[in-house]
């Protein structure tokens, strides 16, 4: 079975994300831990959450995924930045217990010239410093399109992250089809070199989630503009290739389209369609 859902809005709390994701035949979403700027996140509400996690186990959900704001910066030459993006991160972390084994995304960061080794190297203590032995979340490390000095552009640098950290079994990679191929791995002509690549580096294993976007921009572009599904560079026939990959194909997917609820119903549909069971 394919396993997919959308972003959906936090705003009206988690129950009422369930619903929209079954009204859309989605059976996972991702959502934004807190305003995307990442100001203070609303007070749990335990009915809510109790309720969801009904729903969910109700219509067989698959993991769900909860994504940081994308505007922290660990890998930041400045103090006090790693330190909001620490303590916003580790309050995300304690939150998600709540929500128990599902999954949370976050953008490696930027190394805004200091260099990449100690752009990693500032990761890599952040997570050392938040990753609890006890938790039950796995905290995935966005693939990224390599904008600017955005760490996470290539599988090394990944893999890198995950090799300096001490409770690296609490750590997963979420693919982004859009910022791969913008960050100049083939998945339209060499989907499988791609997934080999993958695997010989970081481990298939690691491999929790895949964000399924389309590219405004051509290959190898870094620019990480998301197109609709079959609209953009990478196309349908690609896509269709990613989803029943046999590598892929039982991995929770996740659409960040540029579209409203009704949008991801039609993509839904259509990559429903397309799914060999
Ligand atoms: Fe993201
Ligand atoms: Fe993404
Ligand atoms: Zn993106």
């Amino acid at each position: 079975m394919l396993n997919i859902g959308c972003h959906l809005s936090s705003s009206k709390g988690f129950l009422n994300m369930g619903k929209e994701a079954l009204k859309i035949n989605a059976n996972t979403f991702q959502f934004f831990t807190r305003n995307p700027r990442g100001s203070k996140a609303k007070d749990i509400d335990e009915k809510d959450v109790q309720a969801l996690l009904q729903l969910m186990s109700e219509n067989n959900f698959s993991k769900i995924l909860a994504h940081a704001p994308y505007t922290l910066n660990p890998a930041s030459a400045d103090e006090k930045v790693r330190e909001f993006a620490l303590m916003t991160m580790e309050d995300d972390l304690k939150r998600m217990e709540y929500i128990p084994n599902n999954l949370y995304n976050f953008h490696p960061g930027s190394h805004v010239g200091q260099g990449v080794e100690k752009g990693i190297e500032l990761i890599s203590n952040t997570l050392n410093t938040i990753l609890k032995e006890s938790q039950t979340t796995t905290v995935l490390l966005e693939t990224m399109a390599g904008k600017g000095t955005e760490i996470g552009r290539s599988f090394e640098e990944i893999k890198a992250i995950i090799d300096n950290v001490n409770l690296s079994d609490k750590l997963g990679v979420c693919l982004d089809t859009c910022h791969i191929y913008d960050a100049g791995y083939d998945i339209v002509n060499n989907l499988d070199g791609v997934i080999e690549e993958f695997d010989n580096i970081i481990g298939i294993d690691r491999l929790k989630a895949i964000h399924l976007n389309d590219s405004k921009n051509p290959f190898e572009s870094h620019k990480d503009r998301h197109e609709k599904i079959g609209e953009g560079y990478i196309g349908l026939d690609a896509i269709t290739r990613i989803i029943n990959h046999p590598k892929l194909r039982n991995i929770p997917f996740f659409l960040e389209t540029p579209n409203e609820l009704s949008g991801y119903k039609q993509e839904i549909e259509l990559l429903k369609n397309k799914y060999i069971d």
